[in-house]
């Protein structure tokens, strides 16, 4: 299959070139919208630009090397195979460059795509609609533009989110060693009576410059690179430690922790959560592990052993992110798990949107029917909070009840929560 059918002179033949910006990769299956995409990105300074109109193709092209392009822009209406699939399989080859969602018309289709494309953690730039205005495509390049002319050419494949600096393994592994991680908690309370149930520990990396940098730029790098234990340890005696702390002071709580399914293959895994709990002095029953749905996908035999033990020894699983992983809840109910999390994606503006509630609608109905704890994540206004609570989901988190937040911060906004309770209630 040849993957380029339209293929023009690459960086190499043309004078200009700013060689710092990443290779670009344009898939469209409309010739014509293809070269006008593929001057206004040479335009803006992307020589190295490979184009393609057959989607089937492009895809074999990223399988074949997933790091040889920096970005990709995509058009969503393609008769081989729509935006949504592209999104789906971009995540499930591991391309980890940018990504530009370009469509013709329908925005709503527009606005789906690209969440999706973030649920799966796939650096969306932007979703942009046909024709694409220049200042427009300017301003959605604008992070790689702006980065590419501080980076030397070599550091510039896997380009890095908004602009942001990017992290080394070796920095990251004295920064556990030197204790700079650190844990917020966010509250996590039930829609019936808007009682606290628990609270979910969010790792932070409070830098000594001052910079409080956020999970999602380092975990995946500790997956990589061999620190993912040293960082679940260490957050989770962390998180132990201040559910003791609350619970000394008259609050029982539940605490999640997030664990990566790498550490669900080790079989010492159970008797290090189990050591821990001791250590701290909580009970397994006050724990609960979350552990993302598509990561679970990937290898449920493999985990399942250890996720029975840690089930026999009484500590809770959750699902989290659920739903963009794409399985079905049969497909996970022989795992043991008891809770699952919507990922926030299908649950914000959730009210106001047909589409969203399209799905939550039937998974909060089969999660009940399979006898798992539902919440849902990302609940931001009260008009998503009344929708759910309507909609039979048992427990909500998100910016509505509270962000996530230091520990010595909790009984302040528990105060403040029960005065908003009161109101919840009438
Ligand atoms: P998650 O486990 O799904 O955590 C929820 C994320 O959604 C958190 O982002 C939280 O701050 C954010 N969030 C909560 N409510 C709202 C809301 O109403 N609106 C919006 N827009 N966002 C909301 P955060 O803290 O940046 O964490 C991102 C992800 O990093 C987590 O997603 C989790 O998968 C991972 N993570 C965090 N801590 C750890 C950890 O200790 N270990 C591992 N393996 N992963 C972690
Ligand atoms: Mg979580
Ligand atoms: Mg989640």
């Amino acid at each position: 299959m040849n993957p380029t059918p339209m293929a023009e002179p690459m960086a190499q033949d043309q004078p200009n070139v700013r060689c710092a910006l990443p290779a670009v990769l344009l898939i469209d299956d409309e010739p014509f919208q293809l070269k006008i995409l593929g001057r206004q990105f040479a335009n803006l300074g992307f020589h190295q630009q490979e184009r393609c109109s057959d989607a089937h193709a492009a895809m074999a092209r990223i399988a074949n090397e997933p790091d040889s392009f920096g970005l990709i822009a995509c058009d969503l209406h393609m008769p081989q195979m729509d935006g949504v699939e592209v999104v789906r399989r971009l995540s499930e080859l591991g391309y980890r460059g940018a990504l530009v969602l370009i469509s013709g018309e329908d925005t709503r289709v527009l606005q789906t795509a690209e969440r999706l494309a973030r649920a799966q953690s796939l650096q969306v730039l932007g979703a942009v609609s046909k024709p694409v205005p220049m200042p427009i495509l300017r301003e959605l390049l604008a992070p790689l533009l702006t980065t590419a002319d501080k980076l030397p050419s070599s550091a510039v494949p896997a380009p890095p989110r908004h602009g942001e600096p990017q992290i080394d393994a070796a920095t990251l592994a004295l920064a556990i060693a030197h204790g700079e991680l650190v844990v917020h908690f966010q509250p996590k309370v039930s829609l019936k009576g808007a009682r606290l149930l628990g609270v979910e520990a969010l790792v932070r990396w409070q830098r000594p410059q001052g910079e409080l940098v956020a999970p999602d730029r380092f975990i995946g790098l500790a997956e990589e690179h061999g620190l993912i234990d040293a960082l679940t340890n260490d957050v989770l005696a962390r998180a132990l430690a201040e559910v003791r702390r609350w619970s000394d002071r008259a609050l029982p709580l539940q605490v999640a922790v997030n664990v990566s399914t790498l550490s669900l293959t080790d079989q010492q895994f159970p008797d290090r959560v189990l050591l821990a709990l001791q250590t701290a002095g909580v009970l397994a029953p006050r724990l609960v592990l979350e552990i993302t749905e598509s990561q679970l996908l990937q290898q449920p035999v493999r985990t399942l052993d250890v996720l029975t033990r840690l089930r026999l020894k009484r500590v809770s699983l959750s699902i989290d992110d659920f739903g963009t992983g794409h399985s079905s809840l049969t497909q996970l109910h022989d795992l043991p798990f008891g809770e699952l999390k919507l990922d926030r994606s299908f649950v914000t503006g959730a009210h106001a949107n047909p589409s969203l509630q399209a799905i939550v609608g039937p998974t909060l109905d089969m999660a009940r029917q399979l006898g798992l704890h539902t919440v849902a994540e990302g609940v931001e206004t009260l008009e998503d909070w009344r929708w759910l609570q309507a909609s039979g989901c048992e427990a909500a988190q998100g910016w509505f009840v509270g962000r996530p937040m230091p520990a010595e911060r909790l009984l302040g906004w528990l105060a403040e929560w029960e005065t908003r309770r009161g109101a919840l209630m009438e």
